[in-house]
């Protein structure tokens, strides 16, 4: 994050506030679900984006969604965690932003998700924006603007 005191929230693009992608954690189309949840559980995270063999953006991937698919009627059943692979249950209808948008892209896109991916025109993964890092600039803005 390289933001100057004076500049604008209107200035403000995606590229000011995201994570870049070397910083997020993520997983693989093919890894086992057992990977997944492994990389979930000692991250902390919720989710966590979905790569490619070539770094492309195709999804993400939740405890949630792991959890419900390896819930028996009875038990959870911990044998599917090595059967099935991410690509088989993760989520592919996400939004995403570039790192062009502006911070009005980016405030309407987290309104309904934690964190949204960054990508570039190709679709290579390039970062997240998360709802945390807008509404911690939003708060430093309206300080900044009550001592002018
Ligand atoms: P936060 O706003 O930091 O609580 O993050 C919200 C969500 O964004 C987390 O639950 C994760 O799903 C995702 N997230 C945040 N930081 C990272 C990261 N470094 N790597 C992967 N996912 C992240």
């Amino acid at each position: 994050m390289s933001i100057t005191q004076d500049q604008q929230l209107t200035d403000i693009v995606i590229g000011d506030l995201m994570i870049s992608s070397e910083k997020v954690a993520h997983v693989q189309l093919n890894n086992p679900l057992e990977h997944a949840l492994l990389v979930l559980v000692k991250s902390g995270y919720s989710a966590v984006p979905v790569l490619d063999a070539t770094y492309k953006l195709v999804g993400t991937i939740g405890k949630t969604v792991i959890l419900n698919e390896i819930l028996g009627l009875e038990r959870f059943e911990f044998e599917k965690l090595s059967e099935m692979q991410v690509k088989d249950i993760m989520n592919t209808e996400i939004p995403t932003l570039s790192k062009d948008d502006t911070f009005m892209d980016g405030l309407k896109s987290v309104i309904n998700y934690p964190f949204v991916c960054v990508t570039d025109d190709e679709g290579y993964f390039d970062g997240i924006l998360t709802r945390r890092a807008i509404l911690k600039y939003m708060r430093k803005d309206y300080y900044l603007s009550k001592n002018m």
